[in-house]
């Protein structure tokens, strides 16, 4: 049986019952830092053994922790923040013991970008994560796919990088499409800056950026195609009473509107 633990993502309390019950229970945890992740189980008294397992070795350890699930092992996983598996080690170990047969509980628990979306106020109902951009190859491809989608897009971003990608993103969605950016989520400096991308690039271009963060993008608004746009003033003057008002009835309806 494999755990899959979320750990806090900064703030120590953000830590179910459950996953410290369960990595106290558990004979094992496999960590991506053990020091990283002995702080943690400091922190809660927890004293369970810890086996490295990171970008590094998880292609060639992978094989034996299956074996050693599958002949009857309980562990658990964990990575230094957040979700394992979510921009992080995880993946790997758990296909290979969805394909094993090994039985794998996620727990439910933190991760950087569901506090960031929701916090951002854009529209959360449909979105796309897509983790960290590749830093050369691809990454322009990539933001222009991201651009044309007409819904919210989540990115996980360096502060080092962050203003080279905010400027990339202006130039592909323009200056004026609704962005966040999720800074330090749960930890003292946290920032949460909704605006347009313009004005998001010019606060954070204009200063040292730290931390960690999350970029939260818009979906890119909804034009009706310009044949569409009479036939709609028309309808609107037949059928509806709104359309005495100044606005056309395109921009009345939710269908219409990003
Ligand atoms: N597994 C983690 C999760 O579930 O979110 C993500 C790990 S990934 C290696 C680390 C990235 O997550 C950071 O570079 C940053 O983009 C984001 N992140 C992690 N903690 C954060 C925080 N407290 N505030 C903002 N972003 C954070």
């Amino acid at each position: 049986m494999l755990y899959v633990v979320p750990t806090p993502i900064g703030n120590l309390e953000d830590i179910t019952l459950r996953a410290l019950r369960i990595l106290k229970e558990v004979p094992l945890i496999l960590a991506e830092d053990t020091r990283t992740s002995r702080r943690l189980l400091d922190h809660y008294g927890i004293s369970t053994p810890l086996r490295a397992f990171h970008a590094h070795n998880e292609h060639t350890v992978v094989d034996r922790i299956v074996a050693e699930l599958a002949a009857g092992g309980t562990m658990a996983l964990v990575s230094d923040a957040g979700t394992p598996g979510i921009s992080d080690p995880g993946f790997l170990l758990v296909r290979a013991c969805v394909q094993a047969g090994v039985r794998v509980e996620c727990l439910p628990g933190p991760t950087a970008f569901v506090p960031a979306l929701v916090a951002s106020g854009l529209p959360c109902d449909t979105f796309q994560f897509d983790g960290f951009l590749p830093h050369k190859k691809g990454r322009q491809t990539r933001l222009k796919y991201l651009a044309e989608l007409p819904h919210t897009f989540v990115l996980y971003e360096s502060p080092y990088r962050l203003v080279k990608c905010l400027g990339e993103l202006v130039t592909v969605c323009g200056p004026d499409r609704r962005a966040c950016v999720a800074r330090e989520l749960s930890k003292m400096f946290e920032e949460i800056k909704t605006a347009s991308l313009q004005e998001i690039l010019a606060h954070f271009g204009a200063k040292e950026v730290k931390g960690e963060i999350v970029v939260v993008v818009a979906g890119k608004p909804y034009r009706p195609p310009f044949t569409c746009i009479p036939r709609i003033r028309r309808l609107s003057f037949r059928h509806c009473p709104m359309s005495l008002s100044p606005q056309p009835f395109y921009y009345s309806t939710k269908k219409f509107v990003e």
